[in-house]
């Protein structure tokens, strides 16, 4: 099967940095190859010139020495030098232009002596030229003037094929072009070695920051201690964190403060409006608007009651008494109350599923949660309906189920359900009573439970609200196996 690689992030800093450093290390290559090219060759051309002139100093040494006889110089130089054996080239020139000596055709063909340019006359005392030969080579050819004590001046002459320069500037050249490759892997695994220890810091503050939500503010980065940009960073979020953390505690702290303050007068305007309903001797206009009062009042107080239960759920203060309950016994006994709620209505309300599934939390505000959906659950399912709970164990997970054949909810404002003060349709809401906070207390709930809620519908057919909690054990010891050996059904309804 072929292997998939993850696509490439070709606009991540990772990227960017490794193909910036093997660019900038594949560059520095090349001008160091480059120019260590040129230079090599100028030095061996530098030693090759220099050779050849020693070689003409020391022939102008031999016609000095030989300055009554300067025709034997000729048989002097082929005896010591042999230049037609060492592929080198001697010629002696008189000032009048007769050649005196010109060397033998050498023995491995590399050049014709008597092809040779003419002789150039240097403007000092030496000079040098490098002139073609067939095939695209090229010989060194050193020029050293001498003038004899008697007057008379002599060109010598010397030259030396470039053969052995050439190859050894092209051996040069091929092993730099063969070791680019070698330069450039290991200029790029070295530089995502380097980068992907430089950033791993960076993935880490991410995933952490990812994990903070409003929720978990009391969370901190990872400090590292290096003293390096990415400490500053992480010392500087953290205090950001701190910050937010604490206005969130303020608005918080505030929202609990002022839905504590509003309860108390509420419960008197409350028990003030029913002892005057109850009086004597009003007028039916007057009892109905007390009425209605009594009822704008009780709604209020609903909302209050949930400002706060989600003001103290924020600030986590979910378990007034953590203890470990059965959510099956749990869901059977709220829908127990309820029944009489959906019995007004003419709706089914039937709870199946497992006994013996043991969750660990606030029991309380687990009821609550499933009053919530129940209620609303009835509340938006017409009469005939019906309306199913069913609580079963998955894998690590106690799930809770409260599905409904209701009105639903249409699929573009589902995900808004769970937000603060939410309602889908403002009047259907209001004159069941609600003020959009019974699913983000639910939501809360299961947070600070470390659970969670979702919601599927079809409108016209129907909603599905499923609970997940994490499953614990029914003694701390137990293995799941003994836990599931426990389980019951029931069935109710
Ligand atoms: P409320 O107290 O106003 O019912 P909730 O937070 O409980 O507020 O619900 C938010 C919105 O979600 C409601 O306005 C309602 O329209 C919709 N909703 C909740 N549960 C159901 C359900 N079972 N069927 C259809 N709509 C629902």
């Amino acid at each position: 099967m072929p292997r998939s690689f993850p696509e490439m992030n070709t606009r991540s800093l990772k990227f960017k940095l490794v193909g910036w450093y093997a660019g900038l290390l594949l560059g520095v290559f090349a001008i160091l190859a480059v120019s260590t090219y040129f230079a090599l060759r100028a030095s061996l051309v530098g030693s090759l010139r220099e050779s050849q002139l020693r070689r003409a100093r020391q022939v102008a040494q031999l016609l000095r020495e030989n300055e009554q006889n300067p025709g034997r110089v000729g048989q002097d130089v082929q005896q010591r030098y042999a230049p037609d054996i060492n592929d080198r080239f001697v010629r002696i020139t008189t000032r009048e232009g007769a050649v005196l000596y010109c060397s033998p055709a050498p023995k491995t063909q590399s050049f014709d002596p008597l092809a040779m340019p003419p002789p150039k006359w240097p403007r000092d005392e030496e000079s040098w030229r490098q002139t073609p030969l067939l095939g695209g080579r090229a010989m060194i050819l050193t020029a050293h003037a001498v003038r004899l004590t008697g007057g008379h001046e002599y060109l010598i002459e010397t030259g030396a094929p470039m053969d052995e320069v050439q190859a050894d500037v092209r051996h040069w050249a091929i092993f730099m072009l063969t070791m680019l490759p070698v330069v450039g892997l290991i200029a790029l695994g070295g530089g995502y070695g380097l980068v992907r220890r430089a950033l791993a810091p960076v993935d880490r503050i991410a995933s952490t920051l990812e994990r903070i939500s409003a929720l978990n503010l009391s969370e901190r980065l990872p400090s590292s201690q290096t003293g390096d940009e990415l400490e500053r960073l992480s010392v500087a979020v953290n205090h950001m964190i701190e910050r937010l953390d604490s206005a969130f505690q303020q608005s918080r702290r505030f929202v609990a403060d002022a839905s504590h303050e509003l309860r108390t007068p509420l419960t008197v305007l409350k028990g003030e409006l029913e002892s005057l309903i109850q009086q004597r001797g009003l007028d039916t206009e007057c009892r109905d608007r007390l009425g209605s009062a009594l009822e704008e009042v009780d709604r209020l107080a609903g909302i209050v009651e949930g400002l706060f239960a989600i003001s103290r759920l924020d600030a986590g203060e979910a378990a007034a008494e953590w203890v470990k309950f059965d959510l099956g016994q749990l869901v059977i006994a709220t829908a127990d109350q309820m029944v009489l709620l959906a019995e007004d209505k003419q709706i089914r309300v039937t709870s199946s599923g497992d006994l013996g599934v043991w969750v660990e939390g606030d029991r309380a505000r687990m009821k609550q949660v499933v009053v919530n959906l129940l209620d609303n659950a009835i509340k938006y399912t017409p009469a005939g309906g019906t309306v199913k709970l069913q609580v079963s164990s998955e894998d690590s997970k106690a799930v809770l189920e409260v599905a409904d054949s209701g009105v639903g909810i249409a699929a573009e404002v589902l995900p808004k359900v769970f937000d603060r003060f939410f309602r889908v349709d403002q009047t259907r809401s209001r004159e069941g009573g609600g003020a959009g906070l019974g699913l983000s207390i639910v939501k809360a709930i299961c947070a600070a439970h470390h659970g969670q809620v979702q919601a599927t519908s079809t409108p016209g057919q129907g909603s599905r609200f499923r609970v997940e909690l994490p499953l614990v054990s029914s003694n701390s010891n137990s293995s799941k196996a003994l836990q599931n050996h426990e389980q019951r059904k029931f069935q109710l309804g």
